[in-house]
């Protein structure tokens, strides 16, 4: 199994739990591919997690086309997502509102590309 079909495995599977638990609220599922963080713009690469190489797959409900959109995020941006979950339980902080703003935005354009 490369990269992509462990990524686009894994999604579907998260895709099948949250459509189990959701219903119809989540209607599809799409990867951000385009290789850069949401949050911040940079590339993303492989992230260490406990000094490994890791694969830190996150995923978000876009409501409004009820679209589960799976991304990765830099390193950087991963730690601060988690630093803030971590102290503020429950609650998302601006960084993970510019994440979805982001991904929301690449997710159109991916839309529009296939419309044209
Ligand atoms: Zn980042």
């Amino acid at each position: 199994m490369d990269a992509d079909e462990f990524i686009n495995d894994a999604l579907a599977q998260m895709f099948l739990q949250i459509h189990a638990q959701f219903g119809d609220a989540v209607k599809s599922y799409w990867f951000n591919d385009s290789g850069v963080c949401p949050g911040c713009g940079r590339q993303v690469g492989p992230v260490k997690h406990k000094g490994k190489d890791a694969i830190s797959l996150n995923a978000f409900i876009y409501r409004k086309p009820g679209v589960l959109i799976g991304y990765f995020l830099c390193q950087r941006c991963m730690k601060e997502v988690f630093r803030t979950a971590k102290r503020t339980p429950g609650q998302q902080g601006p960084r993970h509102d510019a994440i979805e703003a982001n991904l929301i935005a690449a997710y159109r354009q991916h839309m529009s590309a296939l419309d044209s």
